[in-house]
């Protein structure tokens, strides 16, 4: 495949978990990556295996379709995520990993063992240098950079803040560590809600700034001290740390594509993206509800370009009835912030080729 090429295997309207097996086999047999793995690269497969209660996830049965091809192609994938910076299901890499197995991303079904990212509790990173127009480096999962090649399957949504979540989401905020989420969502430092706080002295513990201390019988952050790395939002049982996730969206769009840039940019001609846009929500599958798909299921992505495969994915769900994927779930904010600020820092290019697959 060439930049700017993305394959296209088209689904039914609702599409069955069958077809989409059938869909996503039919597009990985048409990539051509020419010596691909020939030296049993380890290749980190990143999914999102969805929150309690989400039901829209891309299913182990769509990811082991992806598992086998790199292994055919000589390479030993595993499967990998990054903690969450928000309480649920995936704040850190025990509750994650149990999580995962729930839903069913099981070596028995998947193939592949699944490998935490960025660690234990999210901190384990490491400091990409980029050309961004933002930042000079970014602080990405640790275990993405050292695997040798990578493929991200992604399933585009909705999004509250970015308008669209799809690949470069996925890379970007999915594959950065704690504190490289943290850089991209918050503008401003946590503070304790001290009628929740109970004192637990958790924080205190675990702040590697010691910026948390006691204060009128509650925790209190010294902010000039923080340096924002999240994780006292991350012990506190209590919910009683609070974010300003105040960033606008067009900033926190631009900030998501550097990050993104970081994850591939020492992987060249070690990337693979795939996106499925089938069960396409409102929000996305961090979410720990039921949701329903917005418009109708239409087929299987696969690029080496990113910006490419985003833009696709933008213009296919605009088919629909005039109004693309983000713009429909978020009316006021405006996806393609994202995708102009990628352009801008060589992450890949809007302007691509659809090649359908009979
Ligand atoms: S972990 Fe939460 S409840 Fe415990 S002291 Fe810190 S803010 Fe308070
Ligand atoms: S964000 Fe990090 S540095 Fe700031 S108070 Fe919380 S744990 Fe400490």
């Amino acid at each position: 495949m060439t930049p700017g090429k993305v394959l296209f295997k088209a689904l039914t309207k609702q599409s069955t978990l069958k077809e989409r097996v059938a869909a996503i086999a039919a597009v990985l047999q048409n990539i051509e990556l020419p010596n691909a793995y020939s030296k049993h690269e380890k290749v980190a497969v990143k999914i999102h295996v969805g929150e309690k209660k989400n039901n829209t996830f891309i299913a182990p049965e769509i990811v082991r379709q992806a598992v086998r091809w790199i292994k055919s192609k000589g390479g030993q994938p595993f499967l990998t995520e990054t903690s969450t910076l928000y309480k649920g299901e995936r704040s850190h890499a025990i509750n994650h990993l149990i999580h995962a197995f729930n839903h069913g991303f099981t070596y028995g079904k998947v193939g592949a063992p699944f490998i935490m990212a960025d660690g234990l509790v999210g901190n384990s990173e490491i400091e990409v240098a980029i050309p961004g127009l933002i930042y000079k480096s970014v602080l990405i999962a640790r275990e993405i950079e050292t695997a040798d090649a990578l493929v991200a399957i992604s399933h585009p949504t909705g999004h509250m803040v970015s308008g669209l979540g799809a690949c470069i989401k996925n890379l970007g905020m999915g594959l950065a560590s704690r504190m490289g989420k943290m850089r991209q969502h918050s503008s401003v430092k946590p503070i304790i809600k001290s009628d929740l706080c109970t004192l637990c002295r958790l924080c205190i513990k675990w702040c590697p700034e010691d910026a948390i201390i006691e204060r009128d019988g509650k925790a209190f952050i010294i902010k000039e001290n923080c340096t924002g790395c999240g994780e006292c939002l991350a012990v506190c049982g209590f919910d009683a740390v609070a974010y300003n996730w105040g960033v606008g969206s067009a900033d926190l769009q631009k900030r998501m594509a550097e990050h993104a840039l970081g994850v591939i940019i020492n992987k060249k001609n070690k990337c693979l993206f795939i996106n499925v846009l089938a069960d396409m929500t409102e929000d996305c599958d961090c979410l720990a509800k039921l949701q329903k798909p917005i418009i109708p299921d239409i087929g299987i992505l696969a690029s080496v370009d990113p910006v490419a495969i985003d833009q696709a994915t933008l213009d296919l769900t605009r088919k629909n009835d005039g109004v693309d994927l983000g713009r429909k779930s978020y009316p006021t904010l405006d996806p393609t912030v994202q995708l102009e600020h990628a352009e801008n820092i060589n992450l890949g290019s809007r302007v691509y080729e659809l090649q359908e697959i009979s």
